[in-house]
């Protein structure tokens, strides 16, 4: 028998999930992955099945949770997590965020296991205080397209400190902002794969409204190495994790026309609805408690992404979805 931790990740074929993966196997531990591969998909972990420390489990989390054997650590990634997804499958959003973590958090009780849950800088809504610091409660519409993604994460958020202080669980809170890298998904809606499918695929670059909302951007590595140090620390209250580094999408669009060398331009089409105006992380508390924050600049994560989808089969990036009909 190995005499490994062991963790369980839920949204394990995800584009975090998977990151989180790697991330475990190489820090040694023993990795149980866990998804039912409605939005994840197995290419992101197939490189880890030959392994012994690794294994996986097709499951839908809003259904009773069991894993044989001891599990030490509990990291619940599973949830859609772009506005396409979470507009097309509202129903099961809304399930994995609450049923879901509501079995997983009975699951890490029974284990006597360490829980971490992804929350999301959309408990924030459109954001009213700027930037966003963890004490700030948030403008969240509860019936508006979003709602069921923001809710279902502030529910999430909830139930996890009840279980903290009524079951004495412990639990740790990461509220994530936008991120990026290899292995999200071309055609999942969001920004990032948008533009640079687009450019790829030699379209103009569609900016929504005027362009004049701005996001900060963070790239995938440093977002999981925040996590690994709050999942390790002793802080159960929510903890932002991103990057600064404020953008409005006008000038992303450009920077991505600047990075592909592409000819063509922005073109707009209407703003979503409830899409927030402004969003950058305050990251004092992970600065102070993890002593953590982001390594890798725009321009260099944005060039490691551009070259990962620049090398995936044309079939994938001829499956375009769009948000605007
Ligand atoms: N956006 C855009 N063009 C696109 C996709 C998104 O201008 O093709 C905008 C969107 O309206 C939002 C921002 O980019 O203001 C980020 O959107 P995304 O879906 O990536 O994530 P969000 O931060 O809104 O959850």
């Amino acid at each position: 028998m190995s005499t490994n931790k062991r963790v369980l990740i839920t949204g394990a074929a995800g584009f975090l999930g998977s990151h989180l993966c790697d991330r475990f196997i190489k820090e040694g531990y023993d990795v149980v992955g866990m998804d039912n591969l409605i939005t994840g998909d197995l290419k992101n972990i197939e490189h880890l099945f030959k392994l012994k420390e690794f294994e996986f489990y097709h499951h839908d989390i809003s259904k009773f949770v069991h894993v044989p054997g001891q599990i030490d650590y509990i990291l619940h990634f599973a949830s859609p997590a772009s506005p396409i997804d979470y507009l097309k499958i509202p129903i099961q959003t809304l399930k994995v965020g609450s049923l879901g973590t509501h079995n997983l958090l009975g699951f890490a009780r029974v284990k006597n296991a360490r829980i971490l849950v992804a929350s999301t800088s959309e408990v924030y809504g459109d954001p009213t205080v700027h930037p966003q610091t963890e004490n700030y409660w948030g403008n969240v519409n509860p019936i508006g397209p979003r709602g069921v993604y923001d809710e279902a994460k502030r529910f999430q958020e909830a139930i996890t400190m009840a279980y903290h202080t009524y079951h004495n669980v412990e639990t740790r809170i990461v509220r994530i902002f936008n991120t990026y890298g290899p292995r999200m998904r071309l055609n999942d809606g969001r920004v990032l794969p948008a533009f640079i499918g687009q450019a790829l695929r030699g379209e103009d670059l569609t900016v929504f409204g005027d362009g004049s909302q701005t996001r900060s951007f963070c790239y995938v590595d440093d977002l999981i190495e925040g996590i690994y140090r709050l999942l390790l620390s002793n802080y159960a209250y929510p903890v932002n994790i991103g990057n600064p580094q404020e953008i409005t999408i006008r000038e992303f669009g450009e920077e991505i026309i600047k990075l592909t060398g592409t000819n063509q331009k922005l073109i707009t089409h209407p703003l979503p609805q409830d899409d927030p105006k402004q969003r950058r992380p305050d990251i004092t508390k992970a600065q102070e408690i993890l002593g953590w924050e982001p390594k890798i600049n725009r321009e260099e994560g944005l060039k490691i992404t551009y070259d990962y989808f620049k090398s995936l089969p044309i079939e994938e990036l001829n499956k375009t979805e769009h948000r605007f009909t």
